[in-house]
């Protein structure tokens, strides 16, 4: 008998139909003899249609008191799923039983819309467990300490469900979600990328971070920090397979250091629209010019990611970094009312229209080379680059977005990953 953890994602529990079709696997699973706790995500298009209707009667919330009440908006999508889950493992004789975030209770701070897991109480968790029961927590949602409902930001599921793993020592978390795996890069911007049997945690943790969407980057984190083997594998075969296969399914997070011998230089491609550029033109060039620039903005609790600063002309020089999108116009009220003034620099100009594009590979450690095939293969296609950020297992281009798309697919190609390119060899 195991102690196993599940995870079903929005299009996996998207409709009765499909939720019916969870509780048959989670069942087949129970009946093998296996303990399970289940975390779902809100049904498809739930939260975003809970946050539409937010943005109705707030356009721009940014308040503490406003994303409170965001959270115990969204929060909503999840305590549905939970509910009806439960109920669908019952109708099937399977006991079951459904909870909150708050009634676990899984301990957040307080970051609204953002929020960190401090501890999760595994007590009544094991209590029903121990009573036969299959229990059925809430993706995405928790409590802080002063007992308000907070979400963990976009995505968050996966994160519950590896720290409730991690919480009970879990023996394994499988994340079932609408594809079979993780790919080389998204499978519907490039419909030639291959599954990874494995992926290493660290280049995992890239993918996330860079934004590949398959895994949020926090629940990479936890599985990390607390060793938890964790699965990625595809909700959309039928529920009766036999377990063994699908066990076997998927791609598994590897923590082994010495699998990376045998791996490819690049192992994935990620991108991500969510970013913007600014640029600060004109900055007199002298000392604590940077910090005078980004402080103001990181005091505003803004992220900034990509940064560069040209070589100045004539005493100045021109500025640049990249903000969340969500962040942008605020970044650029900063500038404009804070930094212009205080800096004597010209003007702000702001670009939401780019991406970034980011090859992964924990075998770039040991080859050179690899980011000037990646610079050429963007230029052959003409695609001008905007800024650059390296680190030892990554390199990433913001350029504009219209070309995101030809530029996964060349990267793809360039670095041998298409599976046309693997099953050639
Ligand atoms: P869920 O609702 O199950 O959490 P998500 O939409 O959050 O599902 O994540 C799965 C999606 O991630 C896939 O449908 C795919 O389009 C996208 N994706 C992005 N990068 C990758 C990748 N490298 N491998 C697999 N899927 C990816
Ligand atoms: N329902 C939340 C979202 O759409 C959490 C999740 O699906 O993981 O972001
Ligand atoms: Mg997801």
């Amino acid at each position: 008998m195991a102690l196993i953890v599940h995870k079903y994602g929005g299009t996996s529990m998207g409709s009765t139909e499909r939720i019916r079709s969870v509780a048959q696997r989670v069942a087949k699973w129970v009946r093998a003899g296996h303990q399970l706790v289940v975390v779902p995500s809100a049904m498809s298009g739930e939260t975003n249609r809970l946050l539409g209707l937010a943005k109705e009667l707030m356009p721009n919330p940014s308040a503490p008191e406003a994303l409170r009440e965001l959270d115990a908006v969204a929060a909503t999508g999840e305590q549905v799923s939970v509910g009806l889950l439960a109920l669908a493992l019952q109708a099937q004789g399977v006991p079951a039983v459904s909870y909150g975030g708050w009634q676990v209770p899984v301990q957040t701070d307080s970051a609204y819309t953002k929020a960190r897991i401090a501890s999760i109480d595994d007590a009544r968790i094991r209590a029903d467990l121990a009573c036969g029961k299959v229990v059925v927590i809430t993706g995405f949602q928790g409590i802080d300490a002063l007992g308000n409902v907070t979400t963990l930001g976009r995505g968050g599921s996966d994160t519950s469900a590896v720290a409730v793993a991690a919480a009970l020592k879990a023996d394994e978390c499988l994340i079932y979600t609408d594809v079979d795996g993780v790919y080389t890069t998204d499978p519907r911007i490039v419909p030639e990328a291959r599954r990874l049997a494995s992926i290493s945690f660290e280049e995992m943790l890239e993918m996330a971070s860079l934004g590949s969407k398959v895994l949020q980057i926090r629940s990479v984190e936890f599985a990390g920090k607390y060793r938890v083997p964790t699965r990625v594998l595809s909700s959309f075969t039928p529920w009766d397979i036999p377990i063994e296969d699908e066990a076997q399914s998927g791609t598994l997070i590897t923590f082994e250091e010495d699998e990376k011998m045998e791996q490819a230089v690049v192992s994935g491609i990620a991108f991500n629209r969510d970013e913007a550029k600014i640029s600060v033109i004109g900055v007199p060039d002298r000392p604590g010019i940077a910090f005078q620039i980004i402080g103001p903005v990181a005091a505003a609790n803004i992220d900034i990611d990509v940064i560069i600063q040209n070589v100045s002309h004539d005493g100045r020089t021109d500025f640049s970094f990249t903000v969340h999108r969500n962040d942008y116009q605020r970044a650029m009220g900063v500038l404009e009312s804070q930094v212009l003034p205080a800096t004597g620099a010209a003007r702000v100009i702001g670009d939401a229209k780019i991406c970034k594009v980011s090859i992964v590979g924990i075998g770039m450690r040991s080859h050179v080379g690899v980011a000037s095939t990646m610079f050429r293969t963007l230029s052959e296609e003409g695609i001008n680059i905007q800024m650059i950020t390296t680190s030892e297992i990554k390199t990433s281009v913001v350029i504009d977005e219209k070309y995101m798309e030809l530029a996964v697919r060349a990267l793809h190609k360039a670095f041998d990953l298409d599976a046309s390119a693997v099953a050639a060899e």
